[in-house]
């Protein structure tokens, strides 16, 4: 019998999310940001759910090489272009667009033999500090590509470092526009934040917009709001079982370090869940779990393969019961990534992302009953 865990992909939920989000952007083309494996849940699980979208943004060539293995012709885009030369070569052969935020890779392309110009994301560096021209030297950057035979088209971009925040975008937005106020070619701004949030302000500098961690159903400015708020659902849901209980006399110990001390009888769970499945190590005693869809909380700290929750008020569960570690329940209860993140003060993304691989993944439409091993004799 497998091990008791079992993470399941939601192509339904995926769907939903693409489209809430789509209610946000109006007519903005619409890159799915699948970077990163697809923040954790897998390109090829993903992929038939997010097809509605109008192209695919990662920055890994092997990804590239994946989506357009799966039988996608349409565009897709390099979110930090290439690193060197020969990655013009694949530029050409699969027909990626890609992002040039540095001279070195303006020099690249003015090098690059082709017979296909290519389309290009010139980034601005409006205030991140991370990829991009400064806004001083932009123009020039726009000018330089727009003389190359290697360049066909040019869409001009920048990145928001605070549109999940109360900074806001203004002065990045008024920065951007400054520069590019009478320049031709579309635009492209907003992360799912931007476009949750931001919407109405970015409508006109928004032929593209790039969201990623809300088509995965999570909340891009948690806990300013939730993934209620913008109604979007889980599209990953890691479930594992309970696989012993222990029942806890006043002053007895939890786990290694003996970090929790019961201080009053207790029953606990040991569950077949632990850092080295992605459940993050840093999550403290209190972190949210669902216990057969009822709110629990983590007790003592988390080892490699197991942790250890608070059965005390859920007389009825026990050995075999579900725990839902993020996501949805058998049952249908939820639990945000977003809360178990806050808890372990980190993101939904890095939660996602970092999903082991030792842990079964079955992709499911709707159906939040899927197959866990039961652990129940
Ligand atoms: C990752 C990324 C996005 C998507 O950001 P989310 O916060 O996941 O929506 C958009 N644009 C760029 C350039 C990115 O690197």
């Amino acid at each position: 019998m497998p091990r008791p865990i079992l993470a399941t992909i939601d192509r339904q939920h995926l769907r939903h999310n693409l489209a809430r989000v789509r209610q946000h952007t109006g007519d903005a083309k619409l890159w799915a940001v699948v970077k990163a494996d697809a923040y954790g849940h897998g390109i090829e699980r993903v992929f038939d759910a997010l097809r509605g979208a109008d192209g695919f943004a990662l920055l890994d060539l092997a990804e590239a090489e994946r989506v357009r293995a799966l039988g996608w012709r349409g565009p897709i885009l390099l979110l930090e272009g290439c690193f060197e030369p020969r990655d013009l070569e694949l530029c050409s052969r699969l027909g990626l667009w890609h992002t040039v935020h540095c001279t070195e890779q303006i020099e690249m392309l003015a090098a690059h033999k082709t017979q296909q110009p290519q389309r290009v994301f010139l980034k601005m560096n409006s205030g991140m500090n991370r990829l991009g021209f400064a806004p001083e030297r932009y123009r020039a950057a726009w000018s330089r590509l727009q003389a190359l035979p290697q360049v066909d088209d040019i869409c001009l971009s920048t990145h928001f470092s605070d549109a999940d925040g109360p900074r806001g975008i203004a002065e990045q937005l008024a920065r951007f526009e400054q520069v590019t106020a009478d320049l031709p070619g579309e635009r492209s701004l907003s992360n799912s934040a931007a476009s949750l949030r931001h919407g109405p302000a970015l409508q006109s500098l928004s032929d593209w917009v790039r969201p990623g961690i809300a088509l995965y159903g999570s909340a891009p400015d948690f806990a300013a709001s939730d993934a209620g708020r913008w109604d979007l659902r889980p599209a990953m849901s890691l479930r594992a079982r309970v696989i012993a209980t222990q029942s806890l006399a006043p002053g007895a110990t939890v786990g290694y370090g003996s970090t929790f001390v019961a201080e009053r009888p207790m029953r606990i769970a040991v569950v077949a869940c632990g850092y080295a499945d992605g459940y993050p190590r840093h999550a403290p005693t209190g972190t949210p779990v669902l216990v057969d869809g009822q709110r629990s909380r983590l007790l003592g700290r988390v080892s490699m393969d197991m942790l250890t929750v608070d059965l005390s008020e859920l007389p009825a569960a026990g050995m075999g019961s579900e725990v839902t570690l993020w996501g949805q329940a058998a049952a249908g209860a939820v639990l945000p990534i977003d809360e178990v993140a806050a808890a372990a003060g980190t993101v939904g993304y890095e939660l996602m992302c970092a999903l082991a691989r030792r842990v079964p993944v079955q992709t499911v439409d709707g159906d939040s009953a899927a197959a866990l091993a039961s652990a129940a004799p």
